[in-house]
Parts: C-alpha cells; sequence; structure tokens
C-alpha cells in the first residue's frame, strides 16, 4: 500500500500529527514499534502549562492549549484534562522584576498574567497546615508508611494516584487577610481556617467540655480507622515543628515510637549480637533523651543482624556490656503499661515492653516525645487525667 505520510513513534506528537493529517484527508500509516504512549507521552507530569515557555514556544504553547480544550470533540474523551493554573514565585526583587518582564513580553502573545504582590498572594492563597491522607478502596486511612508511598515518587505518578488516591485535610491557618495569624489563640485561627477552606477539606474537630461527648468523638475516628486524635488547647498560638504541651496525642494503642539510645550485647544464642535495648523519649524543654526502659523482646534473628551492624555505625562509647550511640534510631513499642518510677529519670517506665519494628519511615523528630508519653500516662490511669510525674532530672 501507499500512503501520503508514515509517521514513525506513536508518541503524543506522532498521534497527534497523524490525527490532524486525516482530518485534513491525507492517508497515514503510524509506525510504533512497543505501544502507542508508552515511552515519554505515557509517563510525563502531565503539564500543559504556557506560564515559563521560552517566548519561541509560547505562539506553540497557546494554540496547543486550546487544541486540549477541545480534546473531547477531537478524540472522543477528554482524556482526564484539568485546568488547574500554575503560580510561580520569586523569592527576592530580581526574580520579581523578571516575572514583569515575562508578563508583559507573554501578553503580546496573549497570555494574560496575573502579577500578585506579597499581600495579594497571602489573601489569595492563605498559609495552611494540614495533612495528606491515602484511603483504601472502602475508605478507611491507610498506615502513614503507606501513604508516604505517594511522595517525592517520580515514575509511575498517574498509575500510584489510581491506587492509593490522597486527600489533603487542613487543621490549621496561619495567615489570612495578609496578617499573621501564627501567634493568635487556635480558637481565632480555626475561625480564619472555616472562611478559607471548604468544611470537606478540614479535619473534623469537636469543642467540647462534656467528657461522654469527646469520648464518643474519639471512638468513632477509632472507628473510622485513625489511630486517635489530637488534642489542642484553644488559648495556644501556632508553634511550627514543636507540638508542645498545648498539643496532645490521644491514641489506645500501647504503642509508642521511641529512640535507641544504647543496646547491650546478647547472650547465649545472641552472643555477639546488640540485644537489649536501652529506649528513650526526647523531653522537649531540654531537647535530652530520657530513659524510659529496655527490651530485648520481639527481635527476629534478621533485626538482631542489622540493628548490631547499624548500632555499632552510631556509636559514642562503650563500657563491658552496653554499646552507646548516637540518637538515630526510631523503634515501634509495645508494651502493657507506663508505670510510676523511682529508677528512671522521667519518672516513668515501660512494662512489658516488646519491639515491633523500626520505623524508618520515621526520623527521630518525629518520634514521640515525653509530652506525649507523659499523656498516654495520664489517660491509661484509672479516673483518667490524674497529674503525670514529673521529670526528677
Ligand atoms: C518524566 C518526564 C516528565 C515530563 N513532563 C512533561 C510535562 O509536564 N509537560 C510537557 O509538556 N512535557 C513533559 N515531558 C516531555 C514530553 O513527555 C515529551 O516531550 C513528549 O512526550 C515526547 O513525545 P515523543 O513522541 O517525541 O516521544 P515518545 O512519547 O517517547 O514516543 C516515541 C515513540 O516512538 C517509538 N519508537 C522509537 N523508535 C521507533 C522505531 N524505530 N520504530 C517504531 N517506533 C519507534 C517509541 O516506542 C515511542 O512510543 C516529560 C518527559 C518525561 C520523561
Amino acid at each position: 500500500m501507499i500512503f501520503d505520510v508514515a509517521i514513525i513513534g506513536g508518541g503524543l506528537p506522532g498521534c497527534s500529527a497523524a490525527l490532524h493529517l486525516r482530518q485534513r484527508h491525507a492517508s497515514v500509516v503510524l509506525l510504533e514499534r512497543r505501544r502507542c504512549g508508552s515511552q515519554a507521552s505515557g509517563v510525563n507530569y502531565g503539564g500543559v502549562r504556557q506560564q515559563g515557555r521560552h517566548e519561541a514556544e509560547l505562539p506553540l504553547a497557546r494554540r496547543s492549549r486550546q487544541i486540549w480544550a477541545r480534546l473531547r470533540d477531537l478524540v472522543g474523551d477528554d482524556c482526564e484534562f484539568l485546568v488547574t493554573g500554575h503560580l510561580k514565585l520569586a523569592r527576592g526583587d530580581e526574580q520579581a522584576h523578571e516575572l514583569e518582564r515575562y508578563a508583559t513580553m507573554a501578553r503580546l502573545h496573549g497570555l494574560a498574567l496575573d502579577l500578585l504582590n506579597r499581600g495579594q498572594l497571602q489573601n489569595r492563597y492563605p498559609y495552611l497546615d494540614g495533612e495528606a491522607i491515602a484511603f483504601d478502596a472502602s475508605g478507611r486511612p491507610h498506615p502513614f508508611q503507606i501513604t508516604m508511598r505517594r511522595f517525592g515518587r517520580r515514575l509511575k505518578v498517574e498509575e500510584m494516584r489510581g491506587s492509593l488516591p490522597i486527600r489533603a485535610f487542613f487543621f490549621d491557618c496561619l495567615r489570612f487577610d495578609a496578617l499573621s495569624i501564627a501567634d493568635r489563640p487556635a480558637r481565632e485561627r480555626f475561625q480564619a481556617l472555616a472562611e478559607a477552606v471548604p468544611a470537606a477539606l478540614q479535619i473534623p474537630r469537636l469543642v467540647t467540655s462534656s467528657e461522654a461527648a469527646a469520648s464518643a468523638f474519639y471512638e468513632a475516628a477509632l472507628a473510622a480507622g485513625h489511630e486517635g486524635l489530637m488534642a489542642k488547647s484553644l488559648d495556644s498560638p501556632y508553634e511550627a515543628g514543636n507540638r508542645g504541651a498545648s498539643w496532645l496525642k490521644i491514641k489506645r494503642a500501647h504503642t509508642l515510637d521511641l529512640v535507641v539510645l544504647a543496646a547491650e550485647w546478647g547472650h547465649g544464642r545472641r552472643t555477639g549480637r546488640l540485644s537489649n535495648l536501652h529506649l528513650g523519649a526526647r523531653e522537649p524543654a531540654s531537647g535530652e533523651y530520657v530513659m524510659l526502659g529496655k527490651t530485648f523482646k520481639g527481635l527476629t534473628d534478621a533485626m538482631l543482624e542489622w540493628q548490631t551492624k547499624e548500632l555499632l555505625a552510631r556509636e559514642t562509647h562503650r563500657d563491658q556490656w552496653t554499646v552507646y550511640v548516637r540518637p538515630e534510631l526510631v523503634v515501634e513499642i509495645a508494651f502493657s503499661d507506663l508505670q510510676a518510677s523511682s529508677r528512671y529519670p522521667g519518672g516513668l517506665a515501660l512494662r512489658l515492653a516488646r519491639v515491633k519494628r523500626y520505623r524508618d519511615d520515621k526520623r527521630v523528630a518525629d518520634a514521640d516525645t515525653m509530652e506525649t508519653v507523659r499523656s498516654v500516662y495520664a489517660v491509661t490511669l484509672p479516673g483518667a487525667l490524674a497529674a503525670p510525674p514529673q521529670a526528677s532530672k
């Protein structure tokens, strides 16, 4: 057969060229050695942007943008094309001038760009704090480490978007109407959040002094598959990166993510391996680690092997039995109780502690602190909310 045009390669440009040639009644053969769209055209970030394009590319980008808007007419499907906008931030005057120059040039090509000053930007995009949660098919949240699979990903982004959908939820508002409100009490920030963000994007919240209502809210959170609740003081300012005493994590499962401070050499079958772990949590006020107990339970042979290597690489000093290490490894510990203790410096000791797993998805800054340990102790006491013991340091 004789064709007017032969196209080699079924990426977007090849397929698009074939489509438009056919529309102009040319006979076309498209030769693809694998599958159409399986190479660069099928793995890209999907950005159909115009802003930032080189001046020479802009006329093409403008034209193609109009074609993308007509996709359904052209190919019978909108190909999930979504117009979301594109924000470029200038970090300093020089970059701001550069963007102004660009906007003037782009206007000549019919691309109208909004230039926002600092106040306008903050008005339009109030600073929010929130988190992303991935849900399973039944609508229950996935554990954190599964959610983390979506972050920093460059490959198979689209595939993961389908298999691990993620949603953003906001719980704080730090800037509103061009004003920083980070120092304002939480009750005011929550009000600003309610104005800035639709209810469906806000973390569910209950303000109550009723213990029964609070318990029912907590039970509902657990029933929905969440780990627990954060209890926050309505009077507290926002403290970046420091949750402090005005933010308490309330979770039922007696597990804590603790930091390994040292390990003792094992005996018998474990001879030559570092086994009994010294566990601690950071005291936010002093920044020091406070030891809460020891355990060698729950460690498999593979974990013993791994931790011996990792701990020796972090050794600071040792004595006859124990290797002391830099506090860098986070480990999830299950335990039966926290009990008051005069032996340990934080006044609290873990009972029947057992290693569940190493949290290689967590940094030590994300491990549970003594604040959390004390709050867990408080809520596990009969009558709850009894004053937890203070550190004796
Ligand atoms: C990670 C990534 C992110 C990107 N993000 C963006 C973005 O956000 N916005 C944007 O505009 N662009 C983006 N791009 C660029 C864009 O995807 C490519 O410029 C575009 O898809 C190139 O299309 P193409 O048809 O030239 O190549 P391809 O899509 O790779 O198609 C070439 C086709 O030719 C076939 N082929 C090769 N040799 C032969 C042969 N001898 N016989 C038969 N068939 C053959 C291949 O199998 C392939 O299917 C991105 C690219 C990548 C890799």
